[in-house]
């Protein structure tokens, strides 16, 4: 069986102390032997979360990656610096990445063989905006992203990574998607993860549902078969992610 896999997107969201302080408070609440818990935070935060958590059961985790090793790219931030500080996971194509910061298919694509390469673990994001679900696309798109997003990668590699399935329209809104949505959706996802790779690897790729999780809706969409856990932001800020993680 897949282990769950619980992480928390900061978005832009706590400074370097703020941030400490919030995993001294969510420290003792997110202890769980069963589920894999991790903070995906702000780059100016990753040091300091990074040995907040040592000794904990806490996984640090980036918000983005440049697909470049080094060099003259003024601002970005490297494979390399991220593993260097402790960093095992990094979400890429995130849709806020989408559609303010100009990422396509190609460019995630890139992210997230060059992750590979370092060791990183990519939680890669796809999902529909309303006026797609509404055209009945959701599924043409997300194959699409799915697909192009893992262009080159190998059924090892797929295996070990995380697909978060995040409907646009679901994001900050207070709007979960219904359970019977995300499943829907998800199950697409890992059918095809099997046509693109082989059943083993469909098995064994895990598949985050994100959008308005909360402690209540949490563990209903957490107990579908092909939902595998959750990509969390605003109440990964709060106590409540641990009543997410300790969702049973
Ligand atoms: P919310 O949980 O705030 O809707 O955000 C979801 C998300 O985008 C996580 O990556």
């Amino acid at each position: 069986a897949r282990r769950k896999i619980v992480a928390g997107n900061w978005k832009m969201n706590k400074t370097p102390s703020e941030a400490v302080a919030l995993v001294e408070e969510l420290k003792p609440l997110v202890a769980s032997d069963d589920v894999d818990v991790v903070f995906c935070v702000p780059a100016i935060d990753i040091i300091p979360v990074a040995e907040a958590v040592k000794g904990t059961n806490i996984q640090v985790g980036a918000e983005n990656m440049y697909f470049e090793e080094k060099g003259a790219y003024t601002g970005e931030i490297s494979p390399a610096m991220l593993v260097d500080a402790g960093v095992k996971y990094v979400v890429l194509g995130h849709s806020e990445r989408r559609e303010y910061f100009a990422e396509t298919n190609e460019t995630v694509n890139k992210k997230v063989l060059k992750a590979f390469e370092h060791g990183i673990t990519p939680i890669m994001c796809c999902g529909e905006t309303l006026e797609q679900r509404e055209q009945g696309v959701t599924m043409d798109f997300i194959r699409q992203q799915v697909k192009v997003g893992l262009q080159n990668v190998t059924a090892d590699q797929a295996k070990t990574m995380v697909i978060a399935y995040e409907p646009i329209w679901a994001i900050g809104t207070g709007k979960t998607a219904t359970t019977e949505q995300a499943q829907e959706v998800c199950s697409g996802i890992r059918a095809c993860i099997a046509e693109v790779y082989d059943e083993a690897t469909a098995e064994a790729i895990r598949i985050q549902y994100g959008g308005s999780v909360n402690a209540t809706t949490a563990p209903e969409l957490f107990a579908q078969p092909d939902i595998d856990g959750g990509l969390v932001g605003g109440a990964a800020l709060k106590p409540d992610f641990g009543k997410i993680v300790n969702y049973k």
